[in-house]
């Protein structure tokens, strides 16, 4: 049995560059992975622009105006967000501007319509503008030859906003490994079909589904193997296009756990075979043609705890992603809890914080099969292998689950 991190040390080991790019159209570009810095080619906003409906203004004309002293400027006309303008402020006048329309020459202000009245062909202003009030200066948000966006970072919502404004409409990015996944037993049905006797339904499958694709990668879903060596064998060969290869079951010591005997008969090259950790004990990882072939355990809390330590490292790498997800916290425990000494216990727990301190909580009964502890967990409290016990009040270290941070990781 090795340890998580000599396991996790053995599987990066496999990545010797990231995959390679391609480009995408930004309106499918969320939670794909920047392959190249992105510089802007212009600034954003493009010109300088009003930030308010109002007028534009010299602010000297409207020295010491008040609701009592209101200032009267001729209004010379109007200009609306996008529109040419040819008119050149004078002393004594205004322009009626909207949101986002071009400062013209001569205004050095904007006075928002609510401290204002119009009468006639005139307009009073009851306010003394600041010099620049409400104008938005062109390249205030973002200046041209400036670099946005840095290779490597998962496009949100916000790098997407940002790339569209910046004129982008294809983004390089990269390609995302192909992740195939099988369930196997001869107990699964899929969700959807009628439950026969002793039998459960397959949720590893569509857990794994779920967390490759918030990884950044694209699952390629194979089905479900039955119980015997031709039947996983079958389905294992049809992953060829894939890079990595993940299987949830059959893998721990059972009469019909033949998961490895139908990889070996295929030619895969075994690299591990346990780690010291619950959940998570029987996985097994190891190279088959070209691809990175991880037998999960099929307990699904295990299945899906097991794809956090190891599977959504490596397609980071493999993407070149710059955020880790070794992200940790320290937290008070909130339950006395009992440990068997020899592997490293992942806990699930729930995140609570009060008064400068997170507390951890145990999210329920934590058997492997229990998937319902999975839910509203916000992260693994570390039990050490060595550890017997942890009273209630005793500082944890708790891995956060799902939670990445750019830049360096360790403890926060
Ligand atoms: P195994 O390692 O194949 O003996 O599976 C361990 C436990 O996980 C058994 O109770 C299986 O029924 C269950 N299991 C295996 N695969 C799945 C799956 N895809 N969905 C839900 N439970 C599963
Ligand atoms: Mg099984």
């Amino acid at each position: 049995m090795i340890s998580l991190e000599k396991a996790k040390e053995l599987i990066l080991a496999q990545v010797k560059e990231e995959m390679p790019s391609e480009d995408c159209d930004i309106s499918s570009a969320w939670l794909r992975t920047l392959a190249c810095d992105i510089y802007a080619d212009l600034d954003v906003p493009g010109i300088d622009n009003s930030a308010m409906d109002g007028y534009a203004v010299k602010k000297d004309d409207l020295k010491e105006a008040s609701r009592q002293h209101p200032v009267r400027l001729r209004l010379i006309g109007e200009i609306a967000a996008g529109a040419d303008n040819e008119q050149n402020l004078q002393s004594g006048e205004a322009i009626s501007i909207m949101t986002g329309a071009a400062i013209p020459p001569g205004a050095d202000s904007v006075t928002p319509i609510e401290h204002t009245d119009l009468e006639g062909d005139y307009v009073n202003f009851y306010l003394e503008p600041k010099s620049g009030e409400h104008i938005r200066l062109a390249g205030d948000d973002i200046s041209r030859g400036k670099r946005v966006l840095n290779k490597g970072a998962q496009l949100s919502a916000a790098h997407i906003g940002l790339l569209a404004a910046c004129g982008k409409r294809k983004v390089p990015v990269i390609k995302q490994p192909l992740v195939g996944i099988i369930a196997t037993g001869d107990e699964l049905t899929e969700p959807g079909a009628p439950l026969k006797t002793n039998r459960i339904y397959n949720s590893n499958s569509y857990s794994l589904i779920a967390q490759t694709m918030s990884a950044g990668a694209k699952p390629v879903y194979l089905g479900i193997a039955s119980d015997n060596k031709e039947g996983l064998a079958g389905i294992i060969n049809k992953s060829r296009d894939c890079q990595i290869l993940l299987t949830s079951g059959g893998v721990s010591m059972g009469k019909y756990d033949l998961v490895q005997e139908a990889l070996c008969s295929l030619g895969f090259r075994r690299i591990f075979w346990k780690v010291a950790i619950k959940p998570g004990m029987p996985t097994l990882f190891g190279l088959w043609e070209n691809r990175l072939v991880f037998g999960l355990p099929g307990n699904p809390v295990a299945s899906m705890v097991t794809f956090e330590h190891f599977i959504r490292p490596l397609i980071y790498k493999m993407l070149g992603r710059k955020d880790t997800t070794d992200v940790f916290v320290q937290a008070i425990a909130t339950e006395d809890i009992k440990n068997k000494p020899g592997r490293r216990k992942y806990l699930r727990v729930q995140l609570e914080y009060k008064k400068g301190n997170y507390y951890a909580s145990a999210t329920g009964a934590q058997g492997s099969g229990m998937l319902s502890s999975m839910l509203g967990a916000d992260g693994l409290m570390i039990i050490p292998e060595n550890v017997e016990y942890i009273m209630a009040g005793q500082e944890v270290k708790v891995r956060l689950l799902c939670k990445t941070v750019t830049g360096g990781g360790g403890i926060i």
